[in-house]
């Protein structure tokens, strides 16, 4: 990774099912600026700058099907993991709560903290936070700093203030 190890610029894992809205709110966050592909496995990555003092690399790696083998080695240096789910769809919570705990139980990132985005909050009918924490079994996970907020990647609601918040845990973590 062409900035490991740089305490400058923290690397966040951006996480979560297909179609969550992981690339939509990665590109909403880069606007102006170029998304790049790593051409030797395929992952988006950017570099949020937040502000004056706080940038953010985030690597989009996708969710559980379009994992590639050697994603793991991604997590060496990854501070903070952002773990996006579509607050709309019901029926996939379960699918969401599964490949979030496997996530969470590898060993590089124990002690890493967590932030959910609830997504898609602009859809009438979408769950609230609470209810999606409950259906990610958020409160279990009593090891790590968790924190969820909703945000909508389409209308860029919630979004810069997720990243400020994800930075925040990153420093108390
Ligand atoms: P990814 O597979 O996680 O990268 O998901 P995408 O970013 O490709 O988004 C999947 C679909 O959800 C696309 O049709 C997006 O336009 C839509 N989408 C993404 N974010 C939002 C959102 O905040 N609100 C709504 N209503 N749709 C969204």
């Amino acid at each position: 990774m062409g900035q490991s190890g740089s305490s400058a610029c923290p690397q966040v894992i951006l996480m979560g099912l297909d179609s969550a809205g992981k690339s939509t709110l990665l590109a909403r966050m880069l606007t102006g600026q170029v998304v790049t592909t790593s051409p030797t496995i395929g992952f988006n990555v950017g570099t949020l700058n937040l502000d004056k003092k706080t940038s953010l690399t985030v690597w989009d790696v996708g969710g559980q099907k379009s994992m590639r083998p050697n994603w793991r080695y991604y997590l060496d240096d990854c501070k903070a993991l952002v773990f996006v789910v579509d607050s709309s769809d019901r029926e996939r919570m379960p699918e969401a709560q599964k490949v979030l705990k496997k996530v969470l139980g590898e060993e590089k990132l124990r002690g890493v903290p967590l932030m959910v985005l609830a997504n898609k909050k602009d859809v009438a009918k979408s769950m609230t936070i609470r209810e999606v924490s409950t259906q990610l079994d958020l409160p279990s996970y009593k090891d790590r700093l968790w924190e969820i907020q909703a945000c909508s990647g389409l209308e860029g609601l919630g979004l810069h203030q997720a990243f400020m918040s994800v930075n925040k845990l990153i420093k108390r973590s």
